[in-house]
């Protein structure tokens, strides 16, 4: 038997608006405005998301939850996530490890960064050693520097055998 590896990237971002909570790779972070959207817009789990049905060249989360439908309005985005990571087993995918960073002026995320972790490894049922969150700042530059929106980037490398 024959291990195949595939990598993935996966991008996203969502405004910055009063009235909505912070959620960010399922934690609840206490700010005076979160991220708009359709779910319950974390970027972090989109960009998780994204990056793994990449890397099963499984299209890309719009396509399996799209935005307008009403079962998915300020769904937990943990939930979609747990639903790929079962469509990757169901594939015969195993997730090798997680590389993500979040782009964001305020408020500082360090001390959620463990919580986020453990979120998104429980969620795929593996390791918290294969998953790393990072949090990054744009220095004040744009329009992430002037706490308009959050951006997240990450990428998936998962392994199958054949
Ligand atoms: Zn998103």
């Amino acid at each position: 038997m024959e291990t195949k590896l595939r990598i993935g990237t996966g991008y996203d971002i969502h405004p910055l608006v009063r009235k909505r909570k912070l959620i960010i790779g399922g934690v609840e972070i206490p700010f005076a405005r979160g991220l708009d959207g359709w779910s319950d817009a974390d970027v972090l789990t989109h960009a998780v998301i994204d990056a793994l049905l990449g890397a099963a060249a499984l299209g890309d989360i719009g396509g399996h939850f799209p935005p307008g439908e009403a079962k998915y309005k300020d769904i937990s985005s943990l939930t979609l996530l747990k639903e790929v990571g079962e469509k990757l087993a169901a594939g015969g995918w195993g997730i090798v490890n997680i590389d993500a960073t979040v782009i964001a002026e305020e408020p500082k995320l360090a001390g959620f960064i463990e919580g986020m972790r453990q979120n998104l490894s429980q969620t795929l049922d593996i390791e918290v050693e294969r998953v790393s969150v990072k949090a990054s700042t744009a220095n004040g530059l744009g329009c992430i520097g002037k706490g308009r929106w959050m951006e997240a980037r990450t990428v998936a490398l998962i392994e199958g055998k054949e």
